[in-house]
Order: structure tokens, then sequence, then C-alpha cells
């Protein structure tokens, strides 16, 4: 993939988690950090990560009840399971818990960052569901924008944007949020850009329907107004 991938990683242990990050950096990917499988939860449901990094071991819920969980939630987000014992009925459990693949500690950097791309690669390859916010439509596979059945002209920065407000419907994002989930680890961090941006969009999504649905909230963000 050309686009940087988004891996959530999931370990208790700060150091090796750490690590992982770093590395994910170095590579030129973007990598989050959750330390309890809770935590996992909710990351993985309100962003759109291209893989898992899960530890079996963690503090509260471990990483096969994790697992368990997140499939329940609807996340198709590809999991690659580390587990620190060897044994095949941990193996088995993992998979059947809906784990897409899973390393065994201690493990060789190199090989979890080619697997963590192997797994990105066939998420890449499975269709998304289209997200819909009132009349609003976006399809996060070809960037096709559309309300009712108006198709919407956007530049593909708009989508990245306009896709970060559907997928929080209703909740009022700050401007460093969306900076942070629409922009790599690279991108000059300037705020007012996403102020220039909000202006494209409310031309081309609102102002030629008549409807007002992304909001200024003063002093906090922007929202995408729910139905
Ligand atoms: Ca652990």
């Amino acid at each position: 993939m050309i686009r940087a991938m988004r891996v959530l990683v999931v370990e208790d242990e700060v150091p090796l988690a750490k690590l992982i990050r770093q590395g994910l950096v170095q590579d030129g990917q973007l990598a989050d950090v959750a330390v309890r499988g809770e935590d996992a939860l909710w990351m993985a449901a309100s962003a759109p990560y291209d893989v898992i990094c899960l530890d079996v071991n963690l503090p509260g819920i471990d990483g096969f009840e994790t697992c368990r969980r997140l499939r329940a939630d609807d996340v198709a987000t590809p999991i690659l399971m580390l587990t620190a014992r060897d044994g095949v009925g941990d193996r088995i459990m993992g998979l059947d818990t809906g784990a897409d693949d899973y390393l065994v500690k201690p493990f060789d950097f190199g090989e979890l960052l080619a697997r963590l791309r192997a797994l990105a690669r066939r998420s890449a390859t499975t269709p998304q569901p289209v997200l819909r916010v009132g009349d609003l439509s976006l399809d996060p596979a070809s960037h096709r924008v559309a309300r009712g059945d108006t198709e919407i002209e956007l530049s593909s920065k708009e989508v990245q944007i306009l896709e970060v407000f559907m997928r929080h419907p209703g909740e009022v994002l700050s401007r460093l949020q969306v900076l942070e989930r629409a922009w790599d680890a690279s991108y000059e961090n300037r705020s007012n850009i996403i102020d220039v941006y909000i202006r494209y969009l409310r031309q081309k999504i609102d102002r030629p329907f008549g409807v007002e649905t992304l909001e200024t909230v003063r002093g906090a963000g922007y929202r995408l107004r729910a139905p």
C-alpha cells in the first residue's frame, strides 16, 4: 500500500509497546498503543485501523476475550495475536476467537512488520461498508461521496476529512483530532488548515443542498450533525 498503514498495538508491557511503536514509525507507519483490552475496544471502534497487533496476556480482559468482543462488535480489522506461549492450544484458541494470524514471543521485529503488512494488504482488498449520515454517503473504497442521489466531487484530502466526521456522527471533533486522523505523522501540524478544508467541504456537501450539517462548535471544534 502506498499510504502508511495505521496499526493499533495492544500491549501492557510499556517498554515493548514503545519499541513496537517506534519500529513502526521508523518504517513510515502510524501506530497507536492501548495498554488494556478494554481501551482497544473503543479505540478500534472509533478509528479506522488497518491492522491490530494484540498481546494475549493483558490485565483486565485478555487478548482472546478482546479479540472475541472486537469481532462481536463487527470490527473486521485483521488481528495479529502475540503469544508468549508456544502451545498449540493457544494458537487454536486465538484463531477460533477471530484472530487472523499469530506470532510467538520473543519474535523477530522484521517478521512482525512483514506479517502486519501482509494483513494490512489483505484488509485493503476487503470491501468496507459505505458510510451513511442522513442522506450523505461515502464509500471508503471508491471515495465516492453523494448527498441523496447527487454525486459530489471532492479532492482526496476532503474525502479523508469527511470520512473522519462520518465515522463520528454527532460528535464534536477538535481540530487536532481531525488532523491526527486525516494526516500522517509527517504532516506539519497546522490546525488552521482544518478550517480551510471545512470551508471547502461546506461549499460542496452542504451549501448546494441548502443544509448546514457541518457545524462549528465554538471553542471546541466541528461536528457533523447526525439526523
Ligand atoms: Ca502482556
